[in-house]
């Protein structure tokens, strides 16, 4: 699953490419992946696109008329650009769809720009999808989403005060999504090993100065990662051009199971919080 600096990654690139390019054709290969597209398909075709933005994983390309594109990639969700020579940006889920002649066979959605470019959807699992609601309904998309943890309005007061009733362990307050949104699995590990908190510590412990540094440590190594690319585990496809992350080289704690600590030598371990795997040094954030 893509996380935050993925996602970023790949609207940062989209928005340079897809601005003020004209949309020509939209063909929907799997109706799943684009559910509504026969109600209002028309109403899509030859807008132009001003820009790419995101809130959340979701990313939202707003064109010109009266709707716009959200798009959510899931699990195994892709966004290759290719203009008209052959040039690709993007990214998604590392396969070899990065380097294959396009449509392949995970092909979902085609947007065809009227300068012959191209934006291909992929989805080996068809569970992300398009979505093209009226500009004025957009915010209700995200109306059970905190703020994003790259929002320069979060604060750590904010965050304090939302701890204050949770009994849950800091590491699942932060990766909430009511409370914010794009503190993913590795983030979350590595944000608190960077300021030694222990993952399990009850969220309504973590002191104002704690949450400060840790607010701090999240918006750091998420906008690192973010651009490095994201974390890409699957190493066959780095030599694409821009489409592989570069964190994964960067991890301290997460996937490090049993691996020495690079701070003090002790050796990482792995429990279950939430169902989900959390890396920690227990000498490190033994508190
Ligand atoms: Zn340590």
């Amino acid at each position: 699953m893509p996380e935050l600096p993925e996602v970023e990654s790949i609207r940062r690139k989209l928005n340079v490419v897809l601005a003020n390019r004209q949309i020509q054709q939209i063909e929907v290969l799997r109706d799943k992946s684009f559910l509504a597209f026969p109600i209002f398909g028309q109403e899509i075709s030859n807008q132009t696109v001003v820009e790419v933005k995101r809130r959340a994983k979701i990313l939202q390309i707003v064109i010109s008329g009266e709707r716009d594109l959200l798009i959510h990639l899931k699990m195994t969700g892709q966004l290759i650009f290719v203009d008209v020579d052959g040039k690709r940006a993007g990214g998604g889920h590392p396969t070899a769809d990065w380097v294959n002649d396009l449509p392949a066979k995970h092909t979902r959605v085609i947007f065809n720009f009227t300068d012959g470019s191209r934006l291909f959807f992929n989805d080996m699992r068809v569970f992300g999808w398009i979505r093209s609601p009226l500009k004025i309904d957009v915010s209700k998309e995200f109306v059970n989403y905190g703020p994003d943890i790259d929002d320069p309005n979060l604060t750590a007061d904010y965050l304090i005060d939302l701890a204050k009733k949770r009994q849950i362990p800091i590491k699942q307050f932060i990766m909430d999504n009511k409370v914010i949104c794009g503190v993913g699995n590795i983030y979350a590990s590595e944000s608190l090993f960077a300021v030694s908190l222990n993952p399990k510590i009850p969220a309504k412990e973590i002191n104002p100065k704690q949450m400060k540094k840790l607010l701090q440590a999240m918006q750091k190594i998420i906008e690192r990662s973010t651009q490095l690319g994201g974390t890409t585990f699957d190493g066959k496809y780095v030599g694409v051009d821009g489409f592989a992350g570069g964190f994964q080289n960067e991890l301290k704690v997460y996937g490090r199971e049993g691996q020495p600590c690079l701070k003090c030598g002790s050796k990482i371990i792995r429990i279950k919080q939430g169902g989900r795997g959390t890396f920690y040094c227990p000498s490190c954030q033994c508190i």
